[in-house]
């Protein structure tokens, strides 16, 4: 079974808005095992809408559209599909009032515009989901084994009747119209080897057509290995998984820092949550960073005592009792003012685990033996009485660096743990 999405919104169209719905979309529908060969964007305009629906409909099974549900003049997506099915639209009464409650519970008029999101395919053509956190439905269009489903363009609604409607109905039609596949996948996170090496070592495994499949996405300081399997059931396609898996995990060993849905920061805050290690930040040139990621996990504060950001030479000297001198023959971004910085930070918080950022990040600031991206790490543990330093020479802009220098410190602290504290 083949289905196509259609994102409609102008402000899509100029980049305004980022269209997350095709996403969410596109993973509900492979989840069910549709396969999915396109998506197009089209902006609130009627005869390119017509067009985008009609070419769509030669070709897939089922089309979902996004966005054109709204009260105002330019949404018109529901009139578009009903005029190019030549199905009918009528007044829900159930959806009408629906629309009169939600307006009522807010304490807020309805206008007289709102009543055209009351309109639904006649139900000879047809049904609707009825919409609970908004006041659009989802509505279907049914001509022969063909569908049109539309979906408001608001997130959290779109999710919302995906959700409570649209799978419940798209796997029904999937039974009657002959099961689908299922379509599942993998993401194995890994830290600390480039897209190309990365590429280079598993480059047998990510050959094209073959079940599962193995893809390689980079992103800032990190890749993602997806690998993705087809089969008539769940169950069988994990199978298929499995021993893929298996052999990447052989192959790249700790430079897989998690799996799925696994942040860095989350499987470090959950690293040191087992070991009960408190941590305390000292950072230059990530400028707090680093605790913002961590502080954005659950639970925190059961294992970050605290984090300085001493971005000035006086700072790193007031607050963590970096020495004048190895400032001043050292410099501030350099192995030994790292190393203070990590001791002293430890020292004061009277933590277990002291980790330390300072580098050049750019643009300016840089030179020949300092260039911009030169960042130094040290991680100090009292408890295990070592010292780790590294340096680091990280490429692209400025705020390209900080990333790429927040993961890398993350990543050295995630590592130790694995080493010094299991
Ligand atoms: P609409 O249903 O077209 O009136 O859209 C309502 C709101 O949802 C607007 O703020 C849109 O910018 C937003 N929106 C519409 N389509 C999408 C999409 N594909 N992804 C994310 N947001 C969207
Ligand atoms: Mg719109």
């Amino acid at each position: 079974m083949k289905a196509e999405i259609i994102s409609v919104g102008t402000e899509l169209l100029l980049g305004q808005t980022v269209d997350t719905n095709a996403a969410h979309i596109a993973r509900s529908l492979a989840g069910l095992g549709f396969s999915l060969y396109r998506k197009t964007t089209v902006g609130d305009n009627r005869a390119r809408l017509a067009t985008v629906v009609r070419e769509a409909l030669e070709r897939a099974d089922v089309v979902i559209t996004s966005g054109g549900l709204g009260p105002t003049e330019d949404d018109l997506t529901k009139e578009t599909v009903a005029e190019v099915l030549g199905i009918h639209l009528v007044e829900s009464p159930e959806v009408l009032s629906d629309i009169e409650g939600f307006f009522a519970s807010r304490g807020t008029r309805m206008t007289a515009n709102n009543r055209k999101q009351a309109l639904v395919p006649e139900p000879s053509s047809g049904t609707f989901f009825r919409n609970a956190v908004g006041t659009a439905p989802a509505v279907v269009f049914e001509s022969g084994k063909k569908r049109v489903i539309c979906l408001p363009g608001v997130p959290r609604e779109m999710a919302y009747l995906i959700n409570s409607g649209v799978e419940p109905y798209l796997r029904a039609y999937l039974t009657r119209n002959g099961a689908g596949e299922v379509i599942v996948s993998r993401i194995i996170r890994t830290i600390g080897i480039g897209e190309a090496s990365l590429e280079e070592r598993i480059l047998d495994l990510a050959c094209e057509g073959v079940n599962p499949t193995v893809a390689i996405y980079a992103s800032e300081g990190e890749c993602q290995i997806r690998v993705t399997a087809c089969a008539r059931e769940e169950k069988e396609a994990w199978m298929l998984i499995e021993p893929v898996e298996r052999e990447l995990e052989a192959r790249l060993g700790r430079s897989i820092y998690g799996y799925d849905d696994d942040t860095l920061e989350g499987v470090v805050a959950r690293r040191l949550i087992s070991a009960g290690a408190r941590l305390s930040v000292a950072e230059s040139c990530t400028g707090g960073l680093i605790c913002g990621m961590l502080t954005g996990v659950p639970g925190s504060s059961s294992f970050l005592e605290r984090g300085i950001v001493t971005y000035s030479n006086s700072a790193k000297r007031d607050e963590l009792g970096v020495d004048e001198s190895t400032l001043r023959v050292h410099g501030a971004v350099s192995r030994e003012t790292a190393v203070e910085m990590a001791c002293g930070v430890v020292r004061t918080a009277r933590a277990d685990l002291g980790l330390s950022v300072t580098g050049i990040a750019g643009p300016g600031g840089g030179s020949a033996d300092k260039p911009v991206g030169l960042v130094y790490f040290c991680l100090a543990d009292t408890e295990k009485t070592s010292v780790i330093t590294a340096r680091m020479m990280f490429g692209g802009d400025r705020r390209s660096v900080r990333t790429r220098a927040c993961k890398f410190g993350l990543d050295l602290l995630r590592r130790h743990l694995e080493d010094a504290w299991t």
